[in-house]
């Protein structure tokens, strides 16, 4: 028995190292990819919900690492997130989404920013040196941020939100619903929308309990005068209950994936039609 022990706690040491050696080869791997450019944004689709147009686009990060193909941003943004590459990197997604939304006169950009990058030192005058180097106006920039990143220094948080604002941006809280105190944030914090987490929209239908909680969210939205967007839409069913419960925007599958750039311009001309 002891020596099993043993060895399944060497093995569990070996596994440990294996772990270790995979990050430090992902983080070297992607500091590389930030210096040469090999990161993509992809844009998806926001829907308006009555004229069934494309109102603007959320902007999500791609990275096709060399050797691995496509590492989805839940595996390398938290790891940017524990080295401090989300600096440089989120840098880079908030100037190439600005910069590529100036091509888009008619659509706004939404731009997920970490809890860190939140927190950065002068993220508003990093805000409005990269609206002025691009030359997009500011209320086409829209900024996508959760629950998490509020939940210290609160009045740090809320200067930084009132800020960013005052410039003209707008602030989405991201993925509602599935973090803490919700609605005493939402009391605090004037955001400009709130996004309906896509666990809820995917229940539609199938636990009465999700059913209620959507409208419930899109209630509240509506008498703080927010926008509410729905993300996660993936059938005419859902898509359905939302536009009927007064949803404002959707995103979600049943629209379009999220694209490379260069294909947005030939989803523009199409309508999201019944
Ligand atoms: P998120 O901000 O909640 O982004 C929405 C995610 O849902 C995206 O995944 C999108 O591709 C996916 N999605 C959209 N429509 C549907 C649908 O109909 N069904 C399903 N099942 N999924 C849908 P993605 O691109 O893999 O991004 C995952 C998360 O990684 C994002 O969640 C966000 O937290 C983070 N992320 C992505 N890009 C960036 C970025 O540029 N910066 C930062 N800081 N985080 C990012
Ligand atoms: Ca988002
Ligand atoms: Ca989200
Ligand atoms: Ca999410």
């Amino acid at each position: 028995a002891k020596k099993d022990g043993r060895n399944s706690f060497r093995f569990f040491e070996a596994g440990m190292d294996a772990e270790l050696q995979e990050r430090k080869a992902m983080e070297r791997d992607l500091r590389v990819a930030i210096q040469n450019n090999e990161l993509e944004m992809y844009y998806q689709p926001l829907i308006e919900t009555h004229g069934r147009a494309m109102q603007g686009v959320e902007a999500l990060v791609r990275w096709n690492r060399p050797g691995f193909g496509m590492v989805p941003p839940g595996d390398f943004i938290p790891l940017a997130e524990e080295t401090g590459l989300i600096i440089p990197l989120g840098d880079w997604i908030l100037r190439t989404s600005c910069r590529q939304a100036t091509e888009w006169p008619n659509l706004f950009v939404a731009v997920n920013l970490s809890p860190t990058q939140f927190k950065q030192q002068d993220l508003i005058g990093l805000v409005k040196q990269v609206l002025h180097d691009t030359g997009l106006t500011p209320n086409r920039l829209e900024l996508e941020i959760t629950e998490g990143v509020l939940l210290e220094q609160t009045a740090y948080s809320l200067m930084t939100l009132r800020g960013l604002q005052e410039l003209g941006v707008r602030i989405a809280m991201d993925d509602f619903g599935t973090g803490y105190s919700s609605l005493s944030y939402l009391q605090m914090f004037a955001f400009d929308k709130i996004k309906l987490d896509q666990s809820f929209v995917q229940e539609l239908g199938k636990s009465s309990g999700a059913t209620s909680i959507v409208r419930t969210v899109l209630d509240l939205g509506r008498s703080l005068g927010m926008v509410t967007t729905a993300e996660g839409v993936e059938t005419a069913s859902q898509r359905d209950y939302l536009t009927q419960q007064g949803c404002n925007q959707m995103q979600g599958y049943l629209f379009s994936r999220p694209v490379p750039a260069a294909e947005i311009k030939n989803l523009l001309l199409r309508t999201y039609p019944d």
